[in-house]
């Protein structure tokens, strides 16, 4: 079975992605608007009826924004959350009823308690963000794991685990650290950042555990507009790759233009684009038969 899988937007203007096999899609976080999340759908010929149901990672608007009109769009579609997302939710924008109703529909889930939505089996993971109960999510289809961990400002060993075991990860490099001290931000909002985002570097000390692993793809998300840019991910990335042997494709993921939809039949990631081969830009210290492999996500 080959799923698809396509990060349709990623950072703090909005999240959304989605998994689909062949008649079941599951969306992971609704922070975008309806129309970027349904035409990214359509677009890739997925019916709007194989929605199976939305996983909300945590209740902070860049996740969660575009669910009243999702809501809408796609009647009576399950919503699954924490405890503290389904509180989050409910009280979101107090004048508007329609997150209530949202709020009072949420599924929950709890920490370390794998669930099922039909054929995906789910299992979240707590992370450390500065609101209450944030998720992160290991999601199994068939014997295909993926991982997706952002939002959080510590990699803990649930989630090392998740992403040893998985094909396919998501996971955020949200700022480059000095540029993130550099930049005219208050210091408690510098604090506050660090204490519930990746840094680049944090991000990239995980990749050492991924060598034995079954990774397949990375993609790196959630980039700050003000403290980071795909060139300073890109060169992290990079540069790890050229100190250390691994076999994995890494994409980045743009702020503000959806991803390729990215093919995986268990063994062999497929993307529509045509990824660049970085070997042919990089240092002469990567061997010739690494291929790393840059998606251009970004124009
Ligand atoms: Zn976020
Ligand atoms: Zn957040």
């Amino acid at each position: 079975m080959t799923i698809r899988f396509r990060v349709i937007g990623s950072g703090s203007n909005g999240n959304a992605a989605y998994i689909s096999s062949s008649d079941e899609t599951l969306i992971i976080d609704a922070g975008l608007s309806r129309k970027r999340i349904v035409n990214a759908l359509l677009e890739d010929q997925i019916s709007l009826d194989s929605v199976i149901g939305v996983l909300i990672s945590h209740s902070h608007t860049d996740h969660c924004r575009g669910l009243p009109v999702l809501c809408d769009t796609i009647r009576d579609i399950p919503i699954f959350g924490s405890e503290g997302t389904k509180e989050g939710l409910y009280s979101y924008k107090r004048y508007d009823p329609r997150w209530r109703d949202i709020g009072r529909s949420c599924q929950t889930f709890s920490f370390g308690n794998q669930f099922s939505v039909r054929s995906f089996d789910i299992l979240p993971l707590r992370t450390i963000h500065d609101t209450k109960d944030p998720s992160a999510f290991q999601i199994s289809i068939n014997d295909i794991k993926i991982s997706i961990i952002t939002d959080t400002g510590k990699i803990t060993k649930e989630h090392l685990r998740s992403m040893n075991e998985s094909s396919l990860i998501l996971i955020e490099m949200n700022h480059d650290i000095e540029a993130l001290k550099s930049s005219k931000r208050p210091i408690w909002l510098k604090k506050r950042i660090q204490a519930s985002h990746l840094a680049n570097s944090e991000s990239s000390d995980v990749f050492k555990t991924l060598i034995d692993g079954s990774t397949k793809a990375v993609f790196l998300g959630h980039l700050s507009g003000e403290c980071n840019s795909p060139n300073l991910v890109g060169s992290e990335v990079r540069r790890w790759h050229s100190e250390n042997q691994s076999s994995w494709d890494w994409y980045i993921c743009k702020r503000d233009i959806s991803g390729t939809v990215v093919r995986f039949d268990g063994q062999k990631v497929k993307t529509e684009m045509n990824p660049i081969d970085l070997t042919k830009k990089s240092s002469s210290n990567v061997s010739s038969d690494k291929k790393i492999k840059l998606d251009e996500f970004f124009k």
